[in-house]
Order: C-alpha cells, then structure tokens, then sequence
C-alpha cells in the first residue's frame, strides 16, 4: 500500500527540515521526502493534496488521563484515543491513576490491549511510582517495564517522602524510564482549591501558594543532583519553577519539563464567578506566571506542551467550587491554543512542532517525532489558518469539561494518519452518526 502527501509544508524539527515537499508512505512507514513534483505516481497510489497545510511528525502528547479501567464513565481509552486523533495527536501517554492503579505488569498490559482494539491513536502507558499510589512502597517497575510501561507516575498525587523520590529515580534508571513528578507540597498547600493571591482573597477560596510547587522542585532538583535517573516536571505552573528548571539545565542536570496550555493561556481571573472549568491542579496562576511558561517555551527550559487532558463527569464540575474535580480535557484544543500562543510570542513553528512532537516522543525514548525516512508513517496534517468554534456537541472525548467551549479558535489538524493509516480526516462523519 502507496501513499502520497503532496505538496504541504513539511516540517521536521528532528531533522531542522521545513520546505514544501511530497511525502511518500509504503506499507506504513515513510519511504521518500521528496522536494520536487516530478516523483512517479502509480495509479493505484492515494494521493492526499496537502497545499496550504503543515505537514508534520504526529504530536505526541506525554500527559493524559484514559481513565479506564476503572472510571469509564468519563473516558475510555477508545473515546480518550478519538479525541487524540481529532486534535492531531498520534500518540498518547496514559497516566496511572487508573482503578486499580496502573501498578503492575497485568493493568499495563490491559491498557495496552484496549488500545489496540480502539485501533487508533498509539498509547503508552505510564506505570506508578509507589503501589496504589500511596506513596509508601515501590510498585512493580521492572515488570511494568516489559509489559510496556514508558514512564513511572504517582501524577495526580505528589511524592512526598523524598526518599521515595530518590529510589524512583535510582530503580527506574536500571530500565531507562523518566520519573515524572506531580509537584506539590500537600502541607504548604493546605488544601487550596486555587492559586493564593488577589483572586483567592476576592472569592473567598482558600488559595494554593507558589511555594508548594517551586519548594516541591527544588527538594526533586536536590535529590536529583545527588542520584542521577531523569526527572521531568509535569504541568510546571509558577514562575519561579520555571526558573529553577532554567538553573538545573544550566547546571547540566537530567531534567526535562512540560507547561499545559491553560497554564500559558490562562490566569486565576479564569475562576472568577466560581467557575469550577478553571479549577485545576496546579492551579492557574498570574499573569507574571504565565508569561514565565511562555518564556519557558521558547527558549527551551520546557521541552513540551502536555494536555494534561483530565476528563470528569459533568456532575463533578456542576457542584460548589471547593468540591469540584480538578482538570480540564485538553485533547482536542491543545494544537489550537498552543497555536494561539505562538502567534501572539512569535514562537518559531518548528521549535513549536519540536515541543509538541520530537521533544516529548525523545523524553519517552518512543518511535515517533520526526519525518525521517524508514520512521513509522506517524503524521498530522494542521491548516494553521482554520477558524473554528470548539461546541460540546463536537467534542470526541466522553466528558466535556473545558473553559474553551464557544471560544473562536484558530488552526486545527485536518488529518491524522497512524502508521500509514488515516484515522481522522475533518468533516467526516463518525461511525453510525445521520444527518
Ligand atoms: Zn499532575
């Protein structure tokens, strides 16, 4: 089976490639970049014409939540790997806060099966640090390791024994694995339900400070540079974080990071009017944070944009605000909003495509991230110019809490394609859906 992309804009950070080119896919990978138009079609070949789009390495996204087995009733890894496809992921990273706790090599194995059948988007799941969670006692990482595991996480609960840290890093370095790290002093935080400051005070909501964050990663950063394995900080929110971040790379340190874009697009004004849309974990900031997560982005102190897609039952949103669910889906609006970003920074779009592709399918150590001849035929097709409205109706994934819904976005994946197969074309119907 032959296919062709033609004529799009192929952007390659893996390579630093970026021209107008055709790409050619044979038997699910990519077999030839070629620049000029005079390569030989052969009339049973699919031609796709990609004038006017980007053409790039299929994002990976490095932060989700499938929530199954266990919490089906907001997402599947069927509806959560349909919503990555439509927002031009090709690759998913499946947190462990599963029920039961992706702690073993039987509930990795599970996830993996179920990805297979939903037959769409590629999943890597993430196994825990600590069994159930607990953080008390190792989990079973060299068994999850075989059974598939790319990552260990405790995310959604920080680490707060250090020494537990320090013997995540050290055992998952035996297998080559990042430890991620949820970062939060659960003491400092006192049970906040946003960021303490202005907003806090003005709504009467008892507010998480900075220091939870940037105390938690300076104490990872510490232990880290004392033992060696590879930390990456999920959803960094503060800037003083980032700058910690800035000043261990510096350092040399084995450190990676990862910013969602409610963290850079969003402020804490966001949960005005007890809007529990905006209530996250970390929460969101202040607009001097934001624009450190911007400035983090660009100049490389954090590797990638992560979704930290959080899917939850609209009756655990439509309740008061201090009992709410923390977290927003991100899956579908993660291209639109990081898109935004670099229009309004003048980020460079192949650094950008790097931090949503390359950087986070090299973190992982997973196939993927580049255009390279021979690589899986992973690809996403982006019109950046695409206007488009983000309804509830639209949306893939099974729950439906956003702040984003109703808001004009702008650029959007119009195709995704897994190992040489399109598994999202915009505009196509879904299976079973009338007019
Ligand atoms: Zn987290």
């Amino acid at each position: 089976m032959s296919l062709w992309v033609r004529g799009g804009l192929v952007i390659d950070p893996a390579r630093d490639f970026e021209a107008i080119a055709d790409v050619h896919i044979v038997d699910g990978r990519i077999a030839a970049i070629s620049e000029s138009s005079s390569t030989s079609i052969q009339s049973d070949d699919t031609v796709i014409p990609a004038e006017g789009l980007w053409v790039v390495p299929g994002l990976v996204d490095m932060h989700v939540h499938l929530r199954e087995p266990g919490f089906e009733y907001k997402e599947t890894v069927a509806s959560g790997t349909a919503a990555a496809v439509a927002g031009g992921f090709t690759a998913v990273a499946a947190m462990a806060n599963t029920m039961p706790v992706n702690d073993c090599a039987a509930v990795t194995e599970l996830i993996l099966e179920r990805a297979r059948m939903a037959g769409l988007a590629r999943v890597y799941p993430i196994g825990a640090v600590s069994k159930g969670l607990e953080g008390k006692e190792l989990a079973e990482i060299g068994e999850m390791h075989r059974a598939g595991v790319v990552a260990i996480s405790d995310d959604g609960q920080p680490i707060q024994d250090g020494a537990l840290m320090r013997r995540a890093l050290e055992y998952a370095a035996m297998f080559g694995l990042p430890v991620i790290a949820h970062e939060e002093d659960r003491q400092l935080g006192q049970g906040g339900v946003m960021n303490e400051g202005e907003w806090s005070f003005r709504l009467g909501l008892r507010g998480i400070p900075k220091a939870a964050e940037e105390a938690m990663v300076a104490r990872d950063l510490a232990i880290l540079e004392r033992t060696g394995g590879r930390l990456h900080i999920a959803h960094i929110s503060t800037a003083g974080a980032v700058e910690l971040v800035r000043a261990a790379k510096r350092r040399g340190l084995p450190v990676t990071a990862e910013a969602t874009p409610h963290h850079f697009t969003l402020t804490e004004a966001a949960v005005a009017g007890y809007n529990t849309q905006a209530k996250m974990n970390p929460p969101l900031r202040t607009e001097a944070d934001v624009r450190a997560v911007r400035e983090g982005l660009l100049d490389g102190t954090i590797d990638c944009v992560a979704s930290d897609h959080a899917p939850h039952h609209e009756d655990e949103k439509r309740c008061e605000f201090d009992r709410a669910a923390n977290g927003i889906i991100g899956l579908e609006t993660t291209l639109a909003l990081t898109l935004a970003m670099a229009r309004e920074t003048g980020w460079n779009r192949k650094r950008m495509i790097a931090a949503l592709s390359t950087n986070p399918a090299r973190i992982l150590s997973v196939p993927g991230g580049t255009l390279a001849v021979g690589a899986p035929a992973d690809l996403t097709l982006i019109d950046p110019n695409l206007k488009w409205v983000l309804h509830p109706e639209e949306v893939r994934s099974r729950s439906k809490n956003t702040p984003f819904l109703g808001w004009e976005l702008q650029g959007r994946a119009v195709m995704t394609i897994v190992g040489g197969e399109i598994k999202w074309r915009l505009g196509e119907r879904r299976q079973g859906e009338t007019e």
